[in-house]
């Protein structure tokens, strides 16, 4: 998906007001009706039909008429609203190129301040094969509160909190900084996934290494669940990092066995595979290793001494409820359950195309937000300027705007707005004007005209 966060640049005050009352909508809707959304927002001077209109047409909300009008937010919506966050905290300042997509997240560099660089990884939970999405939908009938916000939120947070976790540990994991919404952000790590290197100087030292934290993480009561190929990102000097947490897992887990076994089978048959390394004996080998005592043999599970809780720590640590876990779990497993280990060939040649793809640096220049409207000529001549920039760095691109201020507003917004969103909801289950006949005058003879196709995607509006 491409994240042009040229767009943010264009986006008001009132725009970003409209696009988070559409995003609290969705704490119980999953499309957000158009009166809930204008109850919200409470735009002073009215007017958010008009700002629906923007946001739709650089496709940050969706439209929805199958049951009745409504909004829902689309990621690249989820994405500016956490981007704008992390940018108003001074976690960063521009957005860079696109580093890594995985199955269900995209990773970018950023740049801070001072110019150096940090990797952000936005998390997106649906984004699956329809034979994933179709099992999740099974478990997802049941529960009214699910939506995709919601998991990848929670995805974020748990991937976060575990970062931080195993770092403090000693664990070589990447330095997590800061998570908001969906978004991690964490250092770059200077090295490429494991998947793609094709010579190791010592391949026995790293498979031994890689092992180790296998066994390590156990004895932490901790089981990765997709400790692959995929997951381990190796430097020139072929030191290891280990990335993507979300699945993690505790010792007590009651299939913690299978999945531990099924970690290092994916290790082993890698580097058998890749590296010719003698380990087929090993491979699926669960049951003989507690005798094996000859030579280096497979770890085995029931023999580490794991302690257990560490898991359970330190999510409550980071405010994770039993319930978010266990929702966020739930989904994970699912798909777990149904991937196969990564070593087969046909599936390493797939991901080594979609890896590092999309090579485009987006730049935020210094401008303060407005709106889109009668602006077109503007913009298409700053984004030719911005892609005449694409090579250079990320790290020249600022926003330049009153940090103090800007936070300050932020909190007073979303405070703002929760108070709207519950009298607004209130007030839709008492019955009252809707935004369409709020609106409707005022496009009479009015802009509207000229944007037929909004229009038409606006149906019933
Ligand atoms: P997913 O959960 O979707 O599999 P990952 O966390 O595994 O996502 O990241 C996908 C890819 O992005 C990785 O294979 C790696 O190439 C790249 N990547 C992730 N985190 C970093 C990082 N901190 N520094 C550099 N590259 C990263
Ligand atoms: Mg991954």
């Amino acid at each position: 998906m491409k994240l042009d966060v040229n767009v943010l640049r264009y986006l008001s005050k009132d725009d970003f007001r409209v696009l988070t009352a559409v995003e609290m909508g969705m704490r119980n809707h999953e499309i957000v009706p158009s009166e809930l959304v204008d109850r919200i927002a409470s735009l002073k001077h009215g007017g958010t039909y008009k700002v629906l209109k923007n946001l739709l047409k650089h496709k940050l909300v969706h439209h929805d008429s199958s049951k009745y009008d409504g909004f829902r937010l689309t990621y690249l919506g989820y994405d500016f609203l956490a981007i704008k966050t992390m940018v108003n905290r001074g976690v960063f300042t521009a957005v860079g190129r696109q580093i890594g997509v995985g199955k269900e997240s995209d990773i970018f560099e950023v740049a801070k301040e001072d110019g150096s660089i940090l990797a952000i990884k936005l998390h997106r939970l649906g984004r699956t094969s329809f034979r994933a999405v179709k099992s999740k939908r099974d478990y997802l009938r049941h529960r009214r509160s699910f939506n995709w916000l919601y998991l990848s939120r929670l995805a974020a947070l748990k991937e976060f909190s575990f970062m931080k976790a195993l770092e403090e540990h000693g664990f070589p994991v990447p330095n997590a900084v800061e998570c908001n919404r969906h978004c991690v952000v964490m250092s770059l790590i200077h090295g490429y996934p494991l998947v793609q290197v094709r010579e190791l100087q010592s391949p026995e030292v790293v498979f031994e290494r890689i092992l180790g934290l296998i066994v390590r993480l156990a004895e932490h009561g901790l089981i990765h669940c997709d400790f692959n190929e995929f997951n381990i990102m190796i430097d020139d000097e072929e030191k290891i990092t280990m990335i993507d947490f979300p699945q993690m897992v505790s010792v007590s887990h009651r299939n913690a066995q299978m999945y531990f076994d099924r970690d290092v089978d994916c290790i082993l048959k890698f580097f058998s595979k890749r590296f010719n390394l003698s380990l087929e004996e090993q491979i699926d080998n669960t049951d003989n290793s507690e005798e094996d005592s000859e030579g280096s043999s497979r770890p085995c599970f029931s023999s580490i001494s794991k302690s257990v809780g560490f898991l359970d720590r330190e999510l409550a640590a980071s405010g994770f409820t039993r319930k978010e876990q266990d929702d966020m779990d739930k989904f994970v497993k699912e798909e777990k359950d149904q991937d196969q280990c990564s070593e087969d060939e046909e599936d390493s040649a797939g991901m080594d195309e979609t890896i590092v793809r999309d090579v485009v640096s987006l730049h935020l220049l210094d401008q303060p937000g407005h709106t889109v409207e009668g602006n077109e000529e503007e913009i298409k001549e700053n984004r030719q300027s911005c892609e005449g920039q694409l090579s250079e760095p990320c790290c020249e691109a600022h926003f330049n705007e009153d940090e103090s201020e800007e936070n300050v507003n932020d909190t007073e917004l979303v405070k703002s707005l929760n108070k709207q969103r519950r009298r607004a909801i209130a007030a839709v289950h008492r019955g009252g004007k809707t935004i369409a006949s709020r609106n409707s005058y005022k496009d009479k003879g009015g802009r509207s005209s000229h944007n037929s196709k909004i229009q038409k995607q606006l149906g019933s509006w």
